[in-house]
């Protein structure tokens, strides 16, 4: 799967690449990991976030 190429699967929509900040968190970040230590430690999932309906997908 191309990752910049993610739609959403109700809408069609663009999907926008964040993460959720924790496992127990629901809030949502747009854009890069807050640090390349939880990069490299594996504990970042990018999540994607429809722009349009909000419905969230996470990727390992
Ligand atoms: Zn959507």
């Amino acid at each position: 799967m191309a990752a910049d190429e993610i739609k959403c699967p109700k809408w069609k929509g663009k999907m926008e690449k964040g993460k959720i900040l924790s496992p127990k968190s629901s809030k949502w970040v747009k854009g890069k990991p807050l640090t390349t230590l939880s990069v490299l430690k594996g504990e970042i999932i990018w999540t994607y976030r429809c722009s349009s309906c909000g419905y969230l997908e996470s990727y390992a």
